[in-house]
């Protein structure tokens, strides 16, 4: 393992405040994830990865930007593991890489409709803006 992808996970517990070593691996978090038809990698195995010290593995695919932040995945855990902060670490990270915030204060007005509920902003915000 090189110091970066060493660097990546220890930056990613940190960020997250969460232990993968008490994960059992039984899939409740998977199983009850809504978008789990949408990732590459599902909950458990992010939380896998992450053990494993490979979480460098995910900052580059599309499954951290699918994760609705329900946090179902962190109500069922019998281990009290909360996959959706490790996500949700790996995301920010990705995003530091890129150098920038993906949505803006300024940009929202111009993806505002009438039908789009606050909630929508909220969340956007937290996955793009950090
Ligand atoms: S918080 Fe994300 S990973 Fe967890 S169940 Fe919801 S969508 Fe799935
Ligand atoms: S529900 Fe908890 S213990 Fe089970 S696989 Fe997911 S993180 Fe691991």
């Amino acid at each position: 393992m090189t110091d970066r992808y060493r660097q990546i996970t220890e930056t990613v517990l940190i960020i997250s405040g969460q232990d993968p070593r008490q994960c059992m691996a039984c899939g409740k978090c998977t199983a009850s994830c809504p978008a789990y038809e949408h990732m590459n990698y599902h909950p458990h195995q992010f939380v896998s990865l992450v053990k494993k010290g490979k979480s460098h593995m995910l900052l580059d695919d599309t499954s951290i930007y699918h994760c609705l932040s329900c946090y179902a995945c962190a109500e069922r855990c019998p281990r009290g593991v909360e996959p959706v902060k490790l996500i949700e670490a790996i995301r920010l990270l990705a995003l530091r890489e890129k150098g920038a915030n993906r949505l803006t204060p300024d940009a929202v007005s111009q993806l505002l409709d009438d039908e789009m509920p606050q909630q929508v902003l909220v969340s956007a915000f937290r996955k793009y803006s950090k």
